[in-house]
Protein backbone atom coordinates (compact mmCIF):
# COMPACT_ATOMS: atom_id res chain seq x y z
CA UNK A 1 0.00 0.00 0.00
CA UNK A 2 1.62 3.46 -0.88
CA UNK A 3 0.18 6.32 1.30
CA UNK A 4 0.63 10.24 0.86
CA UNK A 5 -0.68 12.93 3.76
CA UNK A 6 -0.27 16.36 3.17
CA UNK A 7 2.06 16.60 0.61
CA UNK A 8 3.26 20.04 -0.63
CA UNK A 9 5.48 21.78 -2.95
CA UNK A 10 5.71 25.13 -3.91
CA UNK A 11 7.71 26.62 -7.69
CA UNK A 12 8.44 30.09 -6.62
CA UNK A 13 4.87 31.57 -5.71
CA UNK A 14 3.03 28.82 -6.96
CA UNK A 15 1.71 26.39 -4.69
CA UNK A 16 1.94 23.08 -7.18
CA UNK A 17 1.04 20.57 -4.33
CA UNK A 18 -1.24 21.98 -1.84
CA UNK A 19 -1.88 19.04 1.05
CA UNK A 20 -2.27 16.43 -0.94
CA UNK A 21 -3.43 13.49 0.25
CA UNK A 22 -3.79 9.58 -1.78
CA UNK A 23 -3.65 6.08 -0.70
CA UNK A 24 -3.36 3.41 -2.75
CA UNK A 25 -4.18 -0.02 -2.24
CA UNK A 26 -2.03 -3.13 -1.98
CA UNK A 27 -2.90 -4.57 -5.89
CA UNK A 28 -5.22 -2.01 -7.28
CA UNK A 29 -4.55 -0.72 -10.29
CA UNK A 30 -4.93 3.24 -9.21
CA UNK A 31 -5.44 5.99 -12.04
CA UNK A 32 -4.05 9.08 -10.77
CA UNK A 33 -6.33 11.68 -12.89
CA UNK A 34 -6.26 15.09 -13.17
CA UNK A 35 -6.17 18.23 -16.03
CA UNK A 36 -2.53 19.44 -17.34
CA UNK A 37 -1.18 21.29 -14.79
CA UNK A 38 -2.66 19.99 -12.04
CA UNK A 39 0.40 18.22 -10.39
CA UNK A 40 0.78 14.94 -11.32
CA UNK A 41 3.87 14.47 -13.00
CA UNK A 42 5.01 16.69 -9.71
CA UNK A 43 4.23 13.93 -7.07
CA UNK A 44 5.45 11.07 -9.02
CA UNK A 45 8.80 12.89 -9.33
CA UNK A 46 8.39 12.95 -5.18
CA UNK A 47 6.86 9.73 -5.02
CA UNK A 48 9.86 8.13 -6.84
CA UNK A 49 12.55 10.70 -5.33
CA UNK A 50 13.47 12.45 -8.01
CA UNK A 51 12.29 15.94 -6.37
CA UNK A 52 11.82 17.03 -2.80
CA UNK A 53 8.60 17.82 -1.01
CA UNK A 54 8.24 21.26 0.83
CA UNK A 55 5.89 18.72 3.20
CA UNK A 56 4.43 15.93 3.94
CA UNK A 57 5.12 11.50 4.34
CA UNK A 58 5.18 9.12 1.45
CA UNK A 59 4.21 5.64 3.03
CA UNK A 60 5.19 2.48 1.52
CA UNK A 61 3.62 -0.50 3.39
CA UNK A 62 3.30 1.54 6.57
CA UNK A 63 7.11 2.42 6.51
CA UNK A 64 7.25 6.05 5.83
CA UNK A 65 9.92 6.67 2.99
CA UNK A 66 12.58 9.53 4.81
CA UNK A 67 15.77 10.45 3.21
CA UNK A 68 16.17 6.28 3.38
CA UNK A 69 16.26 3.79 -0.01
CA UNK A 70 13.08 3.74 -0.59
CA UNK A 71 13.10 3.61 -4.27
CA UNK A 72 13.40 -0.15 -4.00
CA UNK A 73 10.07 0.08 -3.30
CA UNK A 74 8.88 1.63 -6.97
CA UNK A 75 9.65 0.84 -10.55
CA UNK A 76 8.85 4.63 -12.40
CA UNK A 77 8.15 5.10 -16.01
CA UNK A 78 8.45 8.52 -16.75
CA UNK A 79 6.40 10.51 -19.41
CA UNK A 80 9.65 10.62 -21.92
CA UNK A 81 11.71 7.71 -23.16
CA UNK A 82 15.28 9.88 -23.37
CA UNK A 83 18.00 9.15 -25.70
CA UNK A 84 19.97 6.27 -25.71
CA UNK A 85 22.67 6.76 -28.85
CA UNK A 86 23.95 3.63 -30.08
CA UNK A 87 22.90 1.40 -27.12
CA UNK A 88 21.39 -1.84 -27.49
CA UNK A 89 18.01 -3.14 -25.83
CA UNK A 90 20.13 -5.74 -23.88
CA UNK A 91 23.12 -3.29 -22.99
CA UNK A 92 20.50 -0.61 -21.95
CA UNK A 93 18.69 -3.17 -19.84
CA UNK A 94 21.89 -4.12 -18.56
CA UNK A 95 23.00 -0.52 -17.57
CA UNK A 96 20.07 -0.13 -15.48
CA UNK A 97 20.09 -3.94 -13.82
CA UNK A 98 23.46 -2.33 -12.72
CA UNK A 99 22.06 0.68 -11.13
CA UNK A 100 20.57 -1.56 -8.87
CA UNK A 101 23.49 -3.84 -8.20
CA UNK A 102 22.57 -6.31 -10.55
CA UNK A 103 25.47 -8.40 -12.74
CA UNK A 104 26.31 -11.15 -14.62
CA UNK A 105 24.15 -14.40 -15.06
CA UNK A 106 21.87 -13.37 -12.16
CA UNK A 107 21.42 -10.09 -14.49
CA UNK A 108 21.06 -11.81 -17.74
CA UNK A 109 18.53 -14.05 -16.75
CA UNK A 110 16.37 -11.00 -15.06
CA UNK A 111 16.77 -9.39 -18.09
CA UNK A 112 15.67 -12.08 -20.34
CA UNK A 113 13.09 -12.77 -18.21
CA UNK A 114 11.64 -9.58 -18.35
CA UNK A 115 12.33 -8.95 -22.04
CA UNK A 116 9.83 -12.10 -22.94
CA UNK A 117 7.26 -11.19 -20.51
CA UNK A 118 7.22 -7.85 -22.37
CA UNK A 119 7.27 -9.63 -25.71
CA UNK A 120 10.71 -7.87 -26.34
CA UNK A 121 13.06 -11.31 -27.03
CA UNK A 122 13.28 -11.28 -30.67
CA UNK A 123 14.28 -7.29 -30.04
CA UNK A 124 17.30 -7.97 -27.86
CA UNK A 125 19.88 -6.81 -30.34
CA UNK A 126 18.07 -4.08 -31.80
CA UNK A 127 19.46 -0.69 -31.06
CA UNK A 128 16.85 1.30 -28.60
CA UNK A 129 16.61 4.62 -30.20
CA UNK A 130 15.50 3.28 -33.59
CA UNK A 131 12.32 1.18 -32.09
CA UNK A 132 8.39 2.09 -32.27
CA UNK A 133 7.11 4.14 -29.49
CA UNK A 134 5.41 1.49 -28.81
CA UNK A 135 7.87 -0.55 -28.29
CA UNK A 136 10.20 1.52 -26.31
CA UNK A 137 7.00 2.24 -23.55
CA UNK A 138 7.45 -1.71 -23.46
CA UNK A 139 11.07 -1.28 -22.72
CA UNK A 140 11.19 0.81 -20.14
CA UNK A 141 8.02 -0.75 -18.36
CA UNK A 142 10.82 -3.71 -18.95
CA UNK A 143 13.46 -2.12 -17.17
CA UNK A 144 11.10 -0.07 -14.20
CA UNK A 145 10.38 -3.64 -13.20
CA UNK A 146 14.35 -4.79 -13.24
CA UNK A 147 14.30 -4.56 -9.49
CA UNK A 148 11.33 -6.53 -8.49
CA UNK A 149 9.27 -3.10 -6.72
CA UNK A 150 6.08 -3.61 -5.40
CA UNK A 151 4.87 -0.47 -6.98
CA UNK A 152 5.00 0.98 -10.20
CA UNK A 153 4.17 4.26 -10.80
CA UNK A 154 3.84 5.21 -14.80
CA UNK A 155 3.41 8.73 -15.86
CA UNK A 156 0.60 9.46 -19.04
CA UNK A 157 2.28 6.10 -20.42
CA UNK A 158 -0.31 6.04 -23.22
CA UNK A 159 0.13 9.54 -24.42
CA UNK A 160 1.15 9.37 -28.43
CA UNK A 161 0.06 5.57 -28.68
CA UNK A 162 -1.78 4.05 -31.50
CA UNK A 163 -4.97 2.58 -30.75
CA UNK A 164 -3.94 -0.49 -30.96
CA UNK A 165 -0.70 -0.02 -29.22
CA UNK A 166 -2.55 1.23 -26.11
CA UNK A 167 -4.43 -1.72 -25.94
CA UNK A 168 -1.52 -4.03 -25.51
CA UNK A 169 0.24 -1.26 -23.10
CA UNK A 170 -2.96 -1.93 -21.18
CA UNK A 171 -3.14 -5.96 -21.45
CA UNK A 172 0.45 -5.76 -19.73
CA UNK A 173 -0.80 -3.82 -16.60
CA UNK A 174 -3.71 -5.84 -16.22
CA UNK A 175 -0.97 -8.87 -16.57
CA UNK A 176 0.77 -7.30 -13.94
CA UNK A 177 -1.20 -6.54 -11.30
CA UNK A 178 -2.96 -10.10 -11.52
CA UNK A 179 0.84 -10.82 -10.62
CA UNK A 180 0.30 -9.06 -7.71
CA UNK A 181 1.85 -5.75 -8.38
CA UNK A 182 0.26 -2.55 -6.95
CA UNK A 183 0.14 -0.02 -10.25
CA UNK A 184 -0.28 3.98 -9.93
CA UNK A 185 -1.01 5.08 -13.43
CA UNK A 186 -1.50 9.07 -14.45
CA UNK A 187 -3.90 10.79 -17.18
CA UNK A 188 -5.31 13.76 -17.90
CA UNK A 189 -8.15 11.59 -19.37
CA UNK A 190 -10.09 9.66 -17.50
CA UNK A 191 -11.98 7.20 -20.05
CA UNK A 192 -8.14 5.95 -20.73
CA UNK A 193 -8.26 4.70 -17.47
CA UNK A 194 -11.78 4.32 -15.91
CA UNK A 195 -12.60 0.47 -18.17
CA UNK A 196 -8.93 -0.65 -16.60
CA UNK A 197 -8.60 0.95 -12.92
CA UNK A 198 -10.21 -0.49 -10.00
CA UNK A 199 -9.30 2.91 -8.25
CA UNK A 200 -9.13 6.54 -8.95
CA UNK A 201 -7.81 9.63 -7.36
CA UNK A 202 -8.93 12.68 -9.27
CA UNK A 203 -6.35 15.98 -8.27
CA UNK A 204 -7.04 19.46 -8.88
CA UNK A 205 -4.74 22.07 -8.04
CA UNK A 206 -2.42 20.10 -6.03
CA UNK A 207 -5.37 18.85 -3.95
CA UNK A 208 -7.26 15.14 -4.25
CA UNK A 209 -10.34 16.02 -4.85
CA UNK A 210 -12.35 13.11 -5.12
CA UNK A 211 -10.75 9.12 -4.46
CA UNK A 212 -12.04 5.75 -4.41
CA UNK A 213 -12.78 2.22 -6.23
CA UNK A 214 -14.50 2.92 -8.85
CA UNK A 215 -17.63 1.46 -8.00
CA UNK A 216 -17.64 3.63 -4.77
CA UNK A 217 -17.33 6.52 -7.35
CA UNK A 218 -19.78 5.58 -10.19
CA UNK A 219 -22.40 5.49 -7.30
CA UNK A 220 -21.44 8.87 -6.49
CA UNK A 221 -21.77 9.87 -9.77
CA UNK A 222 -25.13 8.99 -10.16
CA UNK A 223 -26.59 10.98 -7.20
CA UNK A 224 -24.84 13.60 -8.72
CA UNK A 225 -26.44 13.17 -12.49
CA UNK A 226 -29.44 15.31 -14.26
CA UNK A 227 -33.14 14.10 -13.39
CA UNK A 228 -34.83 13.41 -16.73
CA UNK A 229 -38.58 14.47 -16.69
CA UNK A 230 -40.59 13.39 -19.50
CA UNK A 231 -43.95 15.14 -19.63
CA UNK A 232 -47.82 14.78 -21.60
CA UNK A 233 -49.20 17.54 -22.85
CA UNK A 234 -49.79 21.10 -21.75
CA UNK A 235 -48.04 21.31 -18.70
CA UNK A 236 -44.50 22.64 -19.71
CA UNK A 237 -44.37 26.23 -18.41
CA UNK A 238 -45.94 25.26 -15.38
CA UNK A 239 -43.43 22.62 -14.54
CA UNK A 240 -40.56 25.23 -15.50
CA UNK A 241 -41.93 27.54 -13.23
CA UNK A 242 -42.39 24.94 -10.27
CA UNK A 243 -38.46 23.83 -11.10
CA UNK A 244 -36.86 27.24 -11.24
CA UNK A 245 -38.26 28.36 -7.88
CA UNK A 246 -37.13 25.18 -6.20
CA UNK A 247 -33.82 25.71 -4.17
CA UNK A 248 -32.07 22.01 -5.41
CA UNK A 249 -32.12 22.95 -8.61
CA UNK A 250 -29.40 24.34 -10.40
CA UNK A 251 -29.87 23.91 -13.96
CA UNK A 252 -32.70 23.37 -16.44
CA UNK A 253 -32.39 22.53 -20.48
CA UNK A 254 -36.10 21.67 -22.20
CA UNK A 255 -35.13 18.82 -25.08
CA UNK A 256 -38.60 18.24 -26.74
CA UNK A 257 -40.92 16.82 -24.03
CA UNK A 258 -37.98 16.26 -21.69
CA UNK A 259 -37.06 17.92 -18.91
CA UNK A 260 -32.97 17.81 -17.65
CA UNK A 261 -32.41 19.15 -14.50
CA UNK A 262 -29.50 19.35 -12.60
CA UNK A 263 -30.66 18.71 -9.22
CA UNK A 264 -28.41 18.39 -5.72
CA UNK A 265 -30.99 17.13 -3.50
CA UNK A 266 -31.25 13.38 -2.23
CA UNK A 267 -33.98 10.84 -2.91
CA UNK A 268 -36.29 12.17 -0.02
CA UNK A 269 -35.96 15.55 -2.11
CA UNK A 270 -36.81 14.02 -6.15
CA UNK A 271 -39.89 12.41 -4.29
CA UNK A 272 -41.03 15.64 -2.62
CA UNK A 273 -40.16 17.38 -6.26
CA UNK A 274 -42.26 14.52 -8.03
CA UNK A 275 -45.25 14.95 -5.52
CA UNK A 276 -45.06 18.55 -6.32
CA UNK A 277 -45.37 18.22 -10.34
CA UNK A 278 -48.12 15.73 -10.08
CA UNK A 279 -50.39 17.95 -7.74
CA UNK A 280 -49.89 20.63 -9.86
CA UNK A 281 -51.47 18.01 -12.39
CA UNK A 282 -48.70 18.24 -14.35
CA UNK A 283 -48.88 14.80 -16.57
CA UNK A 284 -45.35 12.96 -16.32
CA UNK A 285 -44.26 9.67 -18.10
CA UNK A 286 -40.97 9.13 -16.50
CA UNK A 287 -38.93 10.66 -13.76
CA UNK A 288 -35.37 9.60 -13.71
CA UNK A 289 -32.02 10.19 -12.49
CA UNK A 290 -29.26 9.54 -15.47
CA UNK A 291 -26.94 6.86 -15.42
CA UNK A 292 -23.40 8.50 -14.95
CA UNK A 293 -19.89 7.82 -16.34
CA UNK A 294 -16.85 8.94 -14.49
CA UNK A 295 -15.98 11.42 -17.53
CA UNK A 296 -19.04 13.29 -16.09
CA UNK A 297 -18.01 13.42 -12.82
CA UNK A 298 -14.35 14.47 -14.29
CA UNK A 299 -15.88 17.69 -15.80
CA UNK A 300 -18.06 18.56 -13.02
CA UNK A 301 -15.16 18.40 -10.18
CA UNK A 302 -12.62 20.05 -12.48
CA UNK A 303 -14.83 23.16 -13.07
CA UNK A 304 -15.38 22.58 -17.15
CA UNK A 305 -19.11 22.37 -16.46
CA UNK A 306 -21.46 25.35 -16.71
CA UNK A 307 -22.05 27.42 -13.48
CA UNK A 308 -25.44 27.55 -12.56
CA UNK A 309 -27.81 28.63 -15.47
CA UNK A 310 -31.26 28.67 -15.10
CA UNK A 311 -32.95 27.97 -18.33
CA UNK A 312 -31.90 26.95 -21.63
CA UNK A 313 -33.47 25.56 -24.39
CA UNK A 314 -32.48 22.96 -26.99
CA UNK A 315 -34.68 21.26 -29.65
CA UNK A 316 -37.25 24.15 -29.79
CA UNK A 317 -38.72 22.77 -33.23
CA UNK A 318 -39.42 19.73 -31.59
CA UNK A 319 -41.99 21.29 -29.32
P1 LIG B 1 0.57 17.70 -14.46
O1 LIG B 1 1.51 16.54 -14.50
O2 LIG B 1 -0.69 17.42 -13.71
O3 LIG B 1 0.27 18.25 -15.83
P2 LIG B 1 2.79 19.13 -13.26
O4 LIG B 1 3.09 18.50 -11.96
O5 LIG B 1 3.68 18.80 -14.42
O6 LIG B 1 1.25 18.88 -13.63
O7 LIG B 1 2.82 20.71 -13.11
C1 LIG B 1 1.99 21.41 -12.24
C2 LIG B 1 2.25 22.88 -12.40
O8 LIG B 1 3.54 23.20 -11.93
C3 LIG B 1 2.17 23.37 -13.84
O9 LIG B 1 1.50 24.61 -13.84
C4 LIG B 1 3.62 23.52 -14.23
O10 LIG B 1 3.74 24.55 -15.18
C5 LIG B 1 4.28 23.89 -12.92
N1 LIG B 1 5.67 23.41 -12.86
C6 LIG B 1 6.07 22.11 -13.05
N2 LIG B 1 7.42 22.02 -12.90
C7 LIG B 1 7.87 23.28 -12.61
C8 LIG B 1 9.15 23.84 -12.32
N3 LIG B 1 10.26 23.08 -12.30
N4 LIG B 1 9.22 25.17 -12.06
C9 LIG B 1 8.10 25.93 -12.06
N5 LIG B 1 6.85 25.47 -12.32
C10 LIG B 1 6.74 24.17 -12.58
Amino acid sequence: MLQIQGLKKRYGNFQVLDGLDMAVPEGSLYGFVGPNGAGKTTTIKIIVGLLKADEGIIKFSEQVADHGNWQEHVGYVPDFFGVYDNLKVTEYMEFFAACYDMEGLKARKRIMALLEQMGLEDKKDFYVDGLSKGIQQRLCLARALIHDPEVLILDEPTAGLDPRTRFEFKEILKELKDQGKTIVISSHILSELAELCTDVGIIDQGKMALTGSIDEILSQVNSSNPIVITLLGEGRELALNILKSHPYVHTITVKGQEIIVRFTGDKQDEAVLLQQLVDAGILITSFTREQGSLESLFMQITGKEEERTVLKYENESGL
